[in-house]
Protein backbone atom coordinates (compact mmCIF):
# COMPACT_ATOMS: atom_id res chain seq x y z
CA UNK A 1 0.00 0.00 0.00
CA UNK A 2 1.18 3.16 -0.69
CA UNK A 3 0.82 5.72 2.29
CA UNK A 4 1.36 8.38 0.50
CA UNK A 5 3.81 10.45 2.64
CA UNK A 6 7.00 10.26 0.32
CA UNK A 7 9.01 13.23 1.02
CA UNK A 8 6.95 14.38 4.15
CA UNK A 9 9.70 15.23 7.18
CA UNK A 10 9.47 13.16 10.43
CA UNK A 11 10.69 13.23 13.70
CA UNK A 12 11.21 10.39 15.38
CA UNK A 13 12.25 10.68 19.29
CA UNK A 14 14.34 7.65 20.78
CA UNK A 15 14.88 5.80 17.53
CA UNK A 16 18.34 4.13 17.52
CA UNK A 17 16.69 0.72 18.52
CA UNK A 18 13.72 -1.02 19.45
CA UNK A 19 10.31 0.46 18.83
CA UNK A 20 11.80 3.58 17.97
CA UNK A 21 13.96 2.46 15.25
CA UNK A 22 11.30 0.14 14.31
CA UNK A 23 8.82 3.82 13.47
CA UNK A 24 11.91 5.27 11.91
CA UNK A 25 12.40 2.11 9.09
CA UNK A 26 8.77 1.97 8.61
CA UNK A 27 8.50 6.07 8.01
CA UNK A 28 11.79 5.69 5.06
CA UNK A 29 10.31 2.51 3.98
CA UNK A 30 7.49 5.12 3.11
CA UNK A 31 9.88 7.88 1.66
CA UNK A 32 10.07 9.74 4.72
CA UNK A 33 12.89 12.17 5.48
CA UNK A 34 13.75 11.82 9.78
CA UNK A 35 15.56 13.15 12.41
CA UNK A 36 16.58 10.27 14.77
CA UNK A 37 17.65 10.64 18.08
CA UNK A 38 18.97 8.78 20.78
CA UNK A 39 21.64 9.04 24.09
CA UNK A 40 24.18 6.87 22.59
CA UNK A 41 26.04 8.26 19.48
CA UNK A 42 27.98 5.01 18.64
CA UNK A 43 24.49 3.19 18.23
CA UNK A 44 22.66 6.06 17.00
CA UNK A 45 25.24 6.78 13.83
CA UNK A 46 24.86 3.01 13.33
CA UNK A 47 20.65 2.93 13.19
CA UNK A 48 20.96 5.95 10.67
CA UNK A 49 23.40 4.18 8.49
CA UNK A 50 20.69 1.65 8.42
CA UNK A 51 17.86 3.57 7.75
CA UNK A 52 19.82 5.53 5.08
CA UNK A 53 19.73 2.35 2.94
CA UNK A 54 15.86 3.52 2.49
CA UNK A 55 17.31 6.55 -0.05
CA UNK A 56 15.94 9.12 2.34
CA UNK A 57 17.80 12.01 4.41
CA UNK A 58 19.06 10.88 7.88
CA UNK A 59 19.89 13.71 10.27
CA UNK A 60 20.73 12.84 13.69
CA UNK A 61 20.87 14.32 17.31
CA UNK A 62 22.67 12.54 19.98
CA UNK A 63 20.88 14.42 22.73
CA UNK A 64 18.44 13.07 26.11
CA UNK A 65 15.06 14.27 24.74
CA UNK A 66 13.79 14.25 28.86
CA UNK A 67 16.29 17.32 29.06
CA UNK A 68 14.95 21.10 27.98
CA UNK A 69 18.35 21.28 25.53
CA UNK A 70 17.31 17.77 23.77
CA UNK A 71 14.03 19.25 23.16
CA UNK A 72 15.91 22.29 21.33
CA UNK A 73 18.23 20.59 19.20
CA UNK A 74 16.06 18.17 18.23
CA UNK A 75 13.61 21.03 16.76
CA UNK A 76 16.48 23.10 15.30
CA UNK A 77 17.19 19.71 13.34
CA UNK A 78 13.74 19.45 11.83
CA UNK A 79 12.30 22.98 12.73
CA UNK A 80 8.43 22.30 10.86
CA UNK A 81 7.74 18.43 10.73
CA UNK A 82 5.13 17.07 9.10
CA UNK A 83 5.22 13.88 11.40
CA UNK A 84 6.25 13.94 14.99
CA UNK A 85 6.86 10.52 16.52
CA UNK A 86 6.76 10.89 20.21
CA UNK A 87 9.18 8.35 22.48
CA UNK A 88 11.47 7.65 25.08
CA UNK A 89 13.06 5.29 27.23
CA UNK A 90 10.49 4.19 29.84
CA UNK A 91 10.35 4.38 33.81
CA UNK A 92 12.24 1.63 35.86
CA UNK A 93 10.16 -1.25 38.00
CA UNK A 94 9.51 -1.15 41.53
CA UNK A 95 6.78 -1.70 44.06
CA UNK A 96 4.43 1.31 44.97
CA UNK A 97 5.99 1.83 49.14
CA UNK A 98 9.33 2.79 46.97
CA UNK A 99 8.21 5.59 44.55
CA UNK A 100 9.20 9.07 46.03
CA UNK A 101 8.02 12.02 44.30
CA UNK A 102 11.44 12.59 43.00
CA UNK A 103 10.63 8.94 40.94
CA UNK A 104 7.41 10.88 40.09
CA UNK A 105 8.25 13.67 38.52
CA UNK A 106 11.64 12.01 36.61
CA UNK A 107 8.62 9.51 34.82
CA UNK A 108 6.28 12.29 34.29
CA UNK A 109 8.90 14.23 32.73
CA UNK A 110 9.87 11.60 30.66
CA UNK A 111 6.59 10.22 29.61
CA UNK A 112 4.45 12.81 30.10
CA UNK A 113 5.57 16.37 30.14
CA UNK A 114 8.32 15.70 27.13
CA UNK A 115 5.99 14.32 24.51
CA UNK A 116 3.53 17.37 25.14
CA UNK A 117 6.34 19.99 24.64
CA UNK A 118 7.28 18.38 21.98
CA UNK A 119 3.46 18.34 20.57
CA UNK A 120 2.88 21.79 21.90
CA UNK A 121 5.86 22.51 19.50
CA UNK A 122 5.15 21.19 16.49
CA UNK A 123 1.51 21.79 16.40
CA UNK A 124 1.44 25.38 14.68
CA UNK A 125 3.31 24.72 11.81
CA UNK A 126 1.18 21.39 11.06
CA UNK A 127 -2.25 23.69 11.79
CA UNK A 128 -1.02 26.27 9.46
CA UNK A 129 -0.16 23.39 6.36
CA UNK A 130 -3.83 21.89 7.69
CA UNK A 131 -1.57 18.65 7.69
CA UNK A 132 0.25 16.75 10.24
CA UNK A 133 0.69 13.50 11.95
CA UNK A 134 1.49 12.81 15.97
CA UNK A 135 1.63 9.45 17.27
CA UNK A 136 2.89 8.51 20.64
CA UNK A 137 4.30 5.26 21.94
CA UNK A 138 3.04 5.00 25.33
CA UNK A 139 2.36 1.19 26.71
CA UNK A 140 -0.45 -1.50 27.22
CA UNK A 141 0.47 -0.01 30.90
CA UNK A 142 -2.06 2.64 30.09
CA UNK A 143 -5.13 0.09 29.33
CA UNK A 144 -3.87 -2.61 31.86
CA UNK A 145 -1.95 -1.37 34.32
CA UNK A 146 1.03 -3.28 35.05
CA UNK A 147 2.18 -3.33 38.92
CA UNK A 148 5.30 -3.51 38.83
CA UNK A 149 5.51 -0.19 36.36
CA UNK A 150 3.45 1.98 38.86
CA UNK A 151 5.57 4.82 37.38
CA UNK A 152 4.56 4.48 33.70
CA UNK A 153 0.39 3.41 34.78
CA UNK A 154 0.58 6.63 36.30
CA UNK A 155 2.57 9.18 33.76
CA UNK A 156 1.21 7.17 30.90
CA UNK A 157 -1.99 7.90 31.87
CA UNK A 158 -1.71 12.42 31.50
CA UNK A 159 -0.24 11.94 28.64
CA UNK A 160 -3.14 9.96 27.48
CA UNK A 161 -5.85 12.40 29.18
CA UNK A 162 -4.09 15.42 27.50
CA UNK A 163 -4.12 13.68 24.13
CA UNK A 164 -7.65 12.65 24.10
CA UNK A 165 -8.66 16.70 24.71
CA UNK A 166 -6.21 18.13 22.07
CA UNK A 167 -6.36 15.50 19.43
CA UNK A 168 -10.08 16.52 18.60
CA UNK A 169 -9.51 20.38 19.17
CA UNK A 170 -6.87 20.08 15.87
CA UNK A 171 -8.32 17.40 14.01
CA UNK A 172 -10.46 19.99 12.10
CA UNK A 173 -6.94 21.61 10.85
CA UNK A 174 -5.94 18.27 9.00
CA UNK A 175 -3.71 17.17 11.99
CA UNK A 176 -4.41 13.53 13.76
CA UNK A 177 -2.52 12.47 17.45
CA UNK A 178 -3.29 8.99 18.04
CA UNK A 179 -1.17 6.92 20.75
CA UNK A 180 0.18 3.21 20.30
CA UNK A 181 -0.01 1.09 23.33
CA UNK A 182 2.74 -1.55 23.28
CA UNK A 183 2.51 -4.53 24.45
CA UNK A 184 5.76 -7.25 24.89
CA UNK A 185 7.79 -7.00 21.77
CA UNK A 186 11.49 -8.25 21.42
CA UNK A 187 13.46 -5.00 22.06
CA UNK A 188 16.42 -4.65 24.42
CA UNK A 189 13.85 -3.38 27.58
CA UNK A 190 11.85 -6.68 27.25
CA UNK A 191 15.31 -9.00 27.46
CA UNK A 192 16.52 -6.67 30.27
CA UNK A 193 12.95 -7.25 32.32
CA UNK A 194 13.17 -11.35 31.27
CA UNK A 195 16.94 -11.02 32.93
CA UNK A 196 15.26 -9.99 36.01
CA UNK A 197 12.29 -12.65 36.27
CA UNK A 198 14.87 -15.35 35.69
CA UNK A 199 16.69 -14.38 38.51
CA UNK A 200 14.15 -14.01 40.52
CA UNK A 201 12.83 -17.45 39.46
CA UNK A 202 15.62 -19.17 39.39
CA UNK A 203 15.30 -20.08 36.22
CA UNK A 204 17.06 -19.39 32.24
CA UNK A 205 16.61 -16.32 30.67
CA UNK A 206 14.97 -18.97 27.55
CA UNK A 207 12.62 -20.25 30.14
CA UNK A 208 11.31 -16.91 31.04
CA UNK A 209 11.14 -15.90 28.02
CA UNK A 210 8.89 -18.93 27.25
CA UNK A 211 6.84 -18.51 30.27
CA UNK A 212 6.02 -15.09 28.95
CA UNK A 213 5.28 -15.86 25.23
CA UNK A 214 2.96 -18.43 26.34
CA UNK A 215 0.47 -15.86 28.15
CA UNK A 216 0.54 -13.64 24.90
CA UNK A 217 -2.80 -15.30 22.33
CA UNK A 218 -0.45 -15.01 19.34
CA UNK A 219 2.24 -17.27 21.23
CA UNK A 220 5.01 -14.81 20.70
CA UNK A 221 6.64 -11.67 21.53
CA UNK A 222 5.80 -8.43 19.22
CA UNK A 223 8.29 -7.48 16.39
CA UNK A 224 9.52 -3.74 16.09
CA UNK A 225 9.59 -3.94 12.63
CA UNK A 226 5.40 -5.01 12.76
CA UNK A 227 4.98 -2.20 15.28
CA UNK A 228 6.88 0.39 12.81
CA UNK A 229 4.60 -0.31 10.22
CA UNK A 230 1.13 -0.07 12.56
CA UNK A 231 2.88 3.44 13.55
CA UNK A 232 3.31 4.60 9.78
CA UNK A 233 -0.07 3.61 8.91
CA UNK A 234 -1.07 6.23 11.23
CA UNK A 235 0.81 9.06 9.63
CA UNK A 236 -0.29 8.01 6.37
CA UNK A 237 -2.94 9.74 4.33
CA UNK A 238 -5.51 6.77 4.77
CA UNK A 239 -5.55 7.55 8.40
CA UNK A 240 -6.69 10.93 8.01
CA UNK A 241 -10.21 10.23 10.20
CA UNK A 242 -8.40 8.28 13.38
CA UNK A 243 -8.45 10.88 16.03
CA UNK A 244 -7.48 10.81 19.40
CA UNK A 245 -7.44 6.52 19.08
CA UNK A 246 -5.17 4.06 21.72
CA UNK A 247 -4.17 1.25 19.36
CA UNK A 248 -3.37 -1.60 21.55
CA UNK A 249 -0.32 -3.86 19.53
CA UNK A 250 0.03 -6.79 21.89
CA UNK A 251 -1.22 -9.85 20.15
CA UNK A 252 -4.16 -9.59 21.98
CA UNK A 253 -2.60 -10.15 25.87
CA UNK A 254 -5.37 -7.83 26.99
CA UNK A 255 -8.36 -9.67 27.79
CA UNK A 256 -10.66 -7.56 26.97
CA UNK A 257 -13.62 -6.94 25.01
CA UNK A 258 -13.46 -3.29 23.90
P1 LIG B 1 14.60 0.03 23.99
O1 LIG B 1 14.73 -1.16 23.13
O2 LIG B 1 15.36 0.08 25.28
O3 LIG B 1 15.00 1.30 23.08
C1 LIG B 1 14.90 2.58 23.62
C2 LIG B 1 15.39 3.59 22.60
O4 LIG B 1 15.14 4.89 23.12
C3 LIG B 1 16.88 3.54 22.34
O5 LIG B 1 17.13 3.98 21.03
C4 LIG B 1 17.43 4.53 23.37
O6 LIG B 1 18.72 4.97 23.00
C5 LIG B 1 16.37 5.61 23.26
N1 LIG B 1 16.21 6.42 24.46
C6 LIG B 1 15.88 6.00 25.70
N2 LIG B 1 15.82 7.04 26.54
C7 LIG B 1 16.11 8.14 25.81
C8 LIG B 1 16.23 9.52 26.13
N3 LIG B 1 16.03 9.97 27.37
N4 LIG B 1 16.55 10.38 25.14
C9 LIG B 1 16.77 9.94 23.88
N5 LIG B 1 16.67 8.65 23.53
C10 LIG B 1 16.36 7.77 24.49
O7 LIG B 1 13.09 0.32 24.41
P2 LIG B 1 11.74 -0.12 23.67
O8 LIG B 1 11.39 -1.48 24.14
O9 LIG B 1 11.83 0.19 22.24
O10 LIG B 1 10.68 0.85 24.38
C11 LIG B 1 10.36 2.13 23.87
C12 LIG B 1 9.24 2.71 24.73
O11 LIG B 1 8.09 1.86 24.64
C13 LIG B 1 9.58 2.80 26.22
O12 LIG B 1 9.01 3.95 26.76
C14 LIG B 1 8.92 1.56 26.80
O13 LIG B 1 8.58 1.71 28.16
C15 LIG B 1 7.67 1.47 25.94
N6 LIG B 1 7.12 0.12 25.90
C16 LIG B 1 7.83 -0.88 25.32
C17 LIG B 1 7.29 -2.16 25.30
C18 LIG B 1 8.03 -3.30 24.64
O14 LIG B 1 7.52 -4.41 24.60
N7 LIG B 1 9.21 -3.12 24.12
C19 LIG B 1 6.05 -2.40 25.87
C20 LIG B 1 5.36 -1.36 26.46
C21 LIG B 1 5.91 -0.09 26.46
P3 LIG B 1 19.73 5.53 24.11
O15 LIG B 1 19.68 4.59 25.27
O16 LIG B 1 21.05 5.57 23.42
O17 LIG B 1 19.26 6.90 24.48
Amino acid sequence: MDLGISGKKALVCASSKGLGFGCAAALAHAGVDLTMCARNEKQLLAAAKNIRKFGVSVKIVVCDITTETGIERVLESIPNPDILINNAGGPPPGTWQDWTNEHFLSAINANMLTPIKLIQSVLPSMIKKKWGRIVNITSGAVKAPIPALGLSNSARAGLTGFVAGVSRQVAKDGVCINNVLPGVHDTDRIKAFDETSARDLNITVGEARKIKAASIPVGHYGKSEDFGNTCAFLCSQHAAFIIGQNLVVDGGAINATI
